[in-house]
């Protein structure tokens, strides 16, 4: 799996974090997105694909190797 996010329409609401986050974090001062590995291991799928529907901007995308 590959992960990426368009961090300019990031709106912050930080679900990614909350869902998968051995994924994605939040910088601290612009609470925008942090994509902390863009391949994950397959125990992180589930949880990533699950950030992707819950993100309100839709910015996440995960393609399926
Ligand atoms: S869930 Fe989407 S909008 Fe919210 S912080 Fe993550 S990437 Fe940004």
């Amino acid at each position: 799996m590959k992960v990426a996010v368009d961090t300019s329409l990031c709106i912050g609401s930080g679900m990614c974090a909350l869902t998968a986050p051995a994924v994605f974090d939040q910088d601290p001062d612009e609470a925008v997105v942090v994509l902390l590995d863009p391949a994950p291991p397959p125990a992180q799928h589930a949880a990533v694909r699950l950030a992707v529907q819950r993100c309100p901007a839709a910015v996440i995308t995960a393609t399926e190797d």
